[in-house]
């Protein structure tokens, strides 16, 4: 994150009224969660940054740099596809911080291949990761809300679940069919969830991200080839960057957004604005 970005987080901090809650931000080690991560720790909410197993290194420093912004961090090691180590990890986070407030569940990946040569292991891998590891996570942070009880001094909702979709819950993608089968899974599992838990003050949304600069879509944007190509389907002329979805998921988790239920907000420079018909069809 860019000084200049820090800076705004770190003004706006009182607007956000996020001190003092936890968050869960999952697969936080890269990318778009590492930026959410930090963008809450700058806010003053104390973050959990989830990581695979393996991947401590890469969580302390994340940590550390939210501690160095002048936030509060842990470790949270889970492969979010694994029940058991997804409920050890709330159950920690619980322990150190007493309560989680904020569920981000962002850790997804890609195994593209063309149908007929899809395996069934990549099938499996991105659904048990980008479906089920957010059917895991939404679980046990629906069950810790429901044990803890509002706490009204905090925030008018008893919790706040984001996840973290795609356009493509809603742009069909050849070579690409189990992600974006995953991702419309995470649109009406978000819904559902929505619907089910509204009446007891869950607040559960979804971002939708268009292409954005990370390691997961190096191919698409690294090459000033890939990059032109990459645009034409861009209508506001840039490629996304992690803070412009870090900035949303912090609103999204902030009680600025208290009456904002259900919803998917793409954040995607008007990629969903079907961009081949600019020049009118
Ligand atoms: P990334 O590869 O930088 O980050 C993905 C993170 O998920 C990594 O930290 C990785 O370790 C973690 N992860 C993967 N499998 C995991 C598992 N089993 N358990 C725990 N963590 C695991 O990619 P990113 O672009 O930052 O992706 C983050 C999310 O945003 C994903 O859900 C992705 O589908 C979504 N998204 C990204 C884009 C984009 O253009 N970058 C667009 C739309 C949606």
């Amino acid at each position: 994150m860019d000084d200049r970005s820090k800076m705004r987080i770190a003004a706006a901090r009182a607007a956000y009224g996020l001190e003092g809650q936890v968050a869960v931000v999952t697969g936080a080690t890269s990318g778009i969660g590492r930026e959410s991560a930090l963008a809450m720790g700058i806010a003053g909410v104390r973050v959990v940054v989830n990581h695979r197993p393996g991947g401590e290194d890469k969580a302390q420093e994340v940590c550390a740099e939210i501690e160095a912004a002048g936030g509060t961090a842990m470790p949270g090691c889970a492969d979010v596809s694994d029940e058991k180590q997804v409920d050890a990890m709330f159950e920690r986070a619980v322990g150190k911080f007493g309560a989680v407030h904020i569920l981000l569940a962002n850790a997804g990946l890609q195994r593209g291949a063309r149908f007929e040569e899809m395996t069934l292991a990549d099938w499996r891998m991105v659904i048990d990761v980008n479906l089920t590891g957010q059917f895991l996570c939404a679980r046990a942070a629906v069950r810790h809300f429901l044990a803890r009880g509002m706490q009204p001094e905090i925030s008018p909702a008893l919790g706040k679940i984001i996840h973290m979709s795609s356009v493509h819950q809603g742009i069909p993608w050849a070579f690409e069919v189990n992600y974006a089968a995953s991702k419309g899974g995470v649109m009406l599992l978000m819904k559902s969830l929505a619907q089910e838990f509204g009446d007891r003050r869950i607040r559960v949304n979804a971002i939708a991200p268009g292409a954005i600069k990370t390691p997961i879509n190096t191919d698409a944007w690294q090459t000033d080839e890939a990059r032109a190509e990459l645009l034409k389907l861009i209508p506001y002329g840039r490629v996304g960057e992690t803070i412009d979805i870090a900035q949303t998921a912090l609103w999204l988790a902030s009680d600025l957004s208290d009456y904002v239920h259900g919803e998917t907000i793409f954040v995607d420079g008007g990629m969903m604005l079907y961009p081949a018909f600019r020049g009118g069809g």
